[in-house]
């Protein structure tokens, strides 16, 4: 393990001019690329939660910084944010009624986490601004190698939720990890069928 410092249960941390949020270690995936099999943590925070925080201790921790001076606050982390969608939509709501942007890194499993709720509709009501969708393969058989999703149909579901996202008008944002078993090209003309943006994250693990 590397890349992390020994304070555990990082919740609020920083970097790239955002302020980054780790409310949750659950996730629906077990994605082989994940940072959680070869790292602590990131850019020198340990995101290994010993407990979850309750929604009033990541709101007394956001209080404590300057919000103003950060372009966005992302959910994102060692986990899967929605898997506390009504603590998303708090904070999310909060952080909005102060005048901040929002982000939400996803694998996008919401419609089979929530089969009733339409998750989508309820975060750009909270005043979500971007989700950022773990799209990951061309395909749902690479999907399954890559991700082993903890649902069926997983990969079908992602993009009917990338639709919802889209009907919603929260900006859409697709990305991919550069595996070789990932046909970039393929994934780049889904994003664009899906008018999303595209982005390909570096792998940083062993092959
Ligand atoms: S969805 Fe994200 S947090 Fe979950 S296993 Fe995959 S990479 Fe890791």
């Amino acid at each position: 393990m590397n890349n992390s410092n020994n304070n555990k249960d990082t919740i609020v941390y920083e970097a790239h001019g955002n302020l980054y949020l780790n409310i949750t270690n659950r996730c629906t995936a077990d994605c082989i690329f994940c940072l959680k099999r070869y790292s602590d943590g990131i850019y020198g925070y340990n995101l290994r939660l010993l407990k979850e925080p309750s929604l009033s201790e990541i709101i007394k921790q956001l209080s404590e910084h300057d919000l103003s001076k950060y372009e966005e606050v992302v959910f994102t982390g060692f986990g899967e944010p929605l898997v506390r969608l009504d603590d998303v939509l708090e904070i999310t709501k909060w952080l909005t009624t102060r005048g901040i942007s929002v982000r939400l890194d996803t694998s996008g499993h919401a419609k089979l986490l929530y089969p009733d709720r339409n998750v989508a509709e309820e975060l750009a009501e909270s005043g979500m601004k971007v989700i950022s969708l773990s799209l990951n393969a061309q395909d749902a058989n690479t999907y399954n190698q890559l991700c082993d999703p903890r649902y069926i149909k997983a990969y079908d579901k992602m993009l009917e939720f990338a639709k919802d996202i889209s009907s919603s008008g929260i900006e859409l944002r697709f990305t991919v990890v550069d595996l070789p078993i990932v046909d970039i090209e393929k994934c780049k003309k889904i994003a664009d069928k899906y008018c999303a943006q595209f982005k390909v994250r570096h792998y940083g693990g062993s092959v």
